[in-house]
Formats: structure tokens, sequence, C-alpha cells
């Protein structure tokens, strides 16, 4: 199973090393072609303004749209949720809008710019410690989407079909289970499409 990792800012290599210990071939995506050869693909946390302004830079703004049509799983953690929303709540401007989420940036305030918390998330039996930092959260969510898990009231962690999506960092965590949930996607994506 191979799995791209957006490599246009952000942390890149933390996702890397996590996909590489759970025996998950991790590829760094830095042109659009390569994104043929990936069963799913992971977009890191980092800053998503800069990652959108490279995004059209290096031409991978359709090219990733029609990669989320052809049904590939993608993972979007922090920024990256910020890059899968349909709407973000202060700006008109959102990306690939691949979610039916509206999603709020630097969500949890200033006091708490970076924290941990321990999370009850859909899917995994025992809690999950989070790493956010200057996490967004979910404001809205659509019908069709799944909510994995909340903090604060607030929705952290969603799937909808081959999207999933986390607030918060799993890969600088050295607990792997979140990951594991997205490759399971990429695993039953990969036995549905037809090579
Ligand atoms: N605040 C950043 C943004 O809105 C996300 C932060 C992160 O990815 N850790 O793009």
């Amino acid at each position: 199973m191979t799995i791209g990792v957006l490599g246009l800012q952000g942390a890149v290599a933390e996702h890397i090393n996590q996909l590489e210990s759970l025996g998950a071939h991790g590829v760094i995506v830095k042109t659009p072609e390569q994104l043929e050869q990936v069963d799913g693909l992971i977009l890191p946390g980092g800053e998503s303004t800069t990652m959108r302004k490279l995004i059209d830079r290096y031409g991978f703004l359709e090219p990733l749209k029609q990669f989320s049509k052809n049904q590939k799983p993608i993972f979007g953690t922090c920024a990256g949720m910020v890059l899968v929303a349909n709407e973000l709540s202060e700006s008109t401007d959102a990306h690939l809008q691949l979610m039916d989420i509206r999603v709020k940036r630097n969500a949890f305030g200033r006091q708490k710019e970076s924290f941990e918390a321990v999370l009850e998330i859909k899917g995994l039996d025992t809690p999950f410690s989070a790493v956010f930092i200057r996490a967004p959260y979910i404001e809205t969510a659509g019908n069709n989407v799944e909510v994995l898990a909340t903090f604060d009231g607030h929705i952290v962690a969603a799937k909808q079909h081959h999207i999933l999506t986390s607030a918060f960092h799993p890969e600088l965590t050295g607990d792997t289970r979140f990951l594991q949930l997205f490759l399971n996607m990429v695993k039953e994506a990969t036995q549905a499409i037809p090579k």
C-alpha cells in the first residue's frame, strides 16, 4: 500500500515515519503526476493559506479534486482539515471543498495555541491522547458526515465516505491507531477499485 503525503509545506516527515512504522510505503508528493502512484493521500498540518498558494503555484488544485472524485481516500490533519472543508467560517474562499463541513481556523484561541487532550474516538477501544497546535474545529457538519470525536463540545475528528479529517496531529504521538483507521479505509478502497 503506497500512501502519499502532500509535501508542499508543513509536518511531512512525521507522517512518513508513522506510515513506515505501520508497514505502509510513504511517499512525499511534490508533483501532481505523483498522485497517480498513490492509493491514499495525507494533507498534513502546517499553514493552510501557504499550502493553498503552493497548491495553485504547482498546479495541484484540479488533480487533487480529481483524486477525490476517483474515490481515493484522503486524510486531512489540522491545516489539512481546513483544505478539505466545503466552507470556512471567516472566509468565502474555501479550498478543495471535498467534505460537507464548515471549519473555523485557529478555533481554540490564543491561550490554547497548543495543548494535549485525551479523547474518546469512535472506532478506537481506549482513549487517544491528541496533540492540538493552533487547531481548527468543525463548526457544523452535514448529515452525511460521521462525527468521530469531540472536544469541549466541538467536532475534532470526522469522516465522510473516503475523506477522513482530524483537528489534531496524530503523527506527533507514538500512538498509531488513528493513522491505522485511515489505512483501513485505503485498504478497503483498493479492494473496491479495480486497477
Ligand atoms: N492554523 C493553521 C491553519 O489554519 C493550522 C495549524 C496546524 O496545521 N497545526 O492553517
